[in-house]
Order: C-alpha cells, then structure tokens, then sequence
C-alpha cells in the first residue's frame, strides 16, 4: 500500500513538473511574439497585439497539438511538421492571423485548414463557434480528438475540400484560411457576413497575407499585409 501511495504522489509530482515547464515556455513564447511584432511593425501595420489574443496563446496547451515527437519544440517560435507534409504555422502568424481577424466574443468563425488543431483552439478561446474544415482525413480527425481531449467543444470539424467553405452554418463572422490558395474562393466571400473579415494567404511560393472586409452593403475591400509562406490549398479530386 505504501509503494502504490509513493508511487502516485511520485507521478502526480511529475505531471504537475511537467505542466508548469509548459507554463513558462508558454510566457516565453509570448515574449517573443510580442518582440516580433513590434520588429515588424512597420511592415505588418499591427504594433501590438490585442490582450484577449495575446491571452489565448498563453493558455492553449500547443504541445498538446503537435505530433509526440515534436513536443519539446511546441513553444519555440518556429513552423513545425505535423505529418502528411503539412505543416502548423509558426506561432507568430498563429496570432498575427488572430489579431487581424478581429474575433469577437459572439462571432461564429470559419477557419479552412485544420492541420494540427491548434488554430482553431486559439480562435475557440475567442469567438463563440468555430468551424474548421480539414482535407487530410487522417489530420482531421487527429486534430479532432486533441481539440475534444483539451475541452475545445465549441468547435466543429469535418473532413473536406474548404474552397466551398461550409454552406451548412454560413453566413460566418470571420473566416480564416490556413493553406494558399493562387486566388480569393468567391463561395468564402458569399458566406461572409456583411461587416465580417477574411483572412488568407494569396499566391504561389510565397504569398501576400490578405484581409479581406465585406462592408455593410456587400462590396468588399482587400489589403495585403504581410509576406508569408503556407502550404498550398489542395482541391478535391
Ligand atoms: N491551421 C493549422 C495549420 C494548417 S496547415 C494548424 O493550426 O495546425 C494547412 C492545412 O490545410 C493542411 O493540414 C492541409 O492538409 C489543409 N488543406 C489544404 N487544402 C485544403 C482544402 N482545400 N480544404 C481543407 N483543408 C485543406
């Protein structure tokens, strides 16, 4: 009996180690996203980082998206492979995409490109739904049992071609597209809602991260912020 007690409390001690390693390299991160935002300030338009975005990358568990191989390099400020060739985005434009979408605590949000799970977790702690879309079966529902894990249950995934976006539950507050496609999809701009914002990357190699806004009477204004570099929107065959 003493053996298993010292046992437990030896595990519980290792656990709670562990999650508070993550803690700090949590903060830290956000050190250095807050440091690169304001490096590039004057590219980006964006000086800083709003709280409520800055408090979502402080709290969501990334090193419980990534592939186990992987978790030592969660925190770092660094794209990462998430299997199937595809890749999460580098912390940094995790948030710099979060802050240009300007979620609201009420919005409904579309984001297309689940990869690993852990964008739309940041926008879960933001907005009131989230619905993501992911072309990959196995990514999909890898990133759909970590989201249920982790009690992201304001998010509804499914497996599928995203250039349609989701018909079911338009029109969207915001809508966040993860891989580049060479143009804007004309069926993500129709399931807009007037006053709503669309944040994508545009083009080949590297691409011109756009926000695109649809007014309130449904003519749309396009700004491009920043280069980036994403994996390609692949279509269904
Ligand atoms: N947002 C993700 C990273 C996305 S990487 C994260 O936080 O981890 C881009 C993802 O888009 C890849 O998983 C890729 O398989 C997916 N993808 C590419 N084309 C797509 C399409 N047409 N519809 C849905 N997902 C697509």
């Amino acid at each position: 009996m003493r053996a298993l007690i010292s046992a437990i409390a030896l595990l519980g001690l290792s656990v709670s180690a562990l999650s508070s390693e993550f803690v700090d390299a949590r903060r830290q991160m956000v050190e250095e996203i807050k440091t690169m935002a304001a490096t590039v300030a004057r590219e980006t338009g964006v000086a800083q980082f709003s709280p409520e975005v800055l408090a979502a990358m402080e709290t969501v568990p990334r090193h419980a998206f990534v592939p186990a191989d992987q978790r030592d390099a969660a925190y770092r400020n660094r794209p990462l492979p998430v299997g199937h060739g595809q890749t999460i985005s580098q912390p940094f434009i995790v948030a710099m995409m979060t802050e240009l979408l300007r979620v609201r605590p009420s919005d409904r949000i579309l984001e297309v490109g689940t990869g690993s799970g852990y964008q739309a977790a940041v926008l879960a702690k933001l907005a009131r739904d989230v619905y993501s879309i992911e072309i990959v079966r196995a990514l999909g529902e890898t990133a759909a049992a970590a989201l249920k894990r982790e009690g992201f249950d304001n998010v509804t995934t499914k497996i599928g071609d995203g250039y349609q976006g989701w018909p079911e539950y338009a029109p969207f507050d915001g809508i966040m597209v993860t891989a580049a496609p060479d143009h804007i999809p004309p069926e993500l701009i129709d399931q807009l809602k007037p006053g709503g914002r669309l944040v994508i990357p545009v083009g080949d190699l590297v691409q011109d991260l756009m926000v695109v806004e649809k007014k309130r009477d449904g003519t749309t204004t396009s700004t491009a912020v920043v280069p980036v570099r994403f994996v390609p929107l692949t279509r269904e065959k």
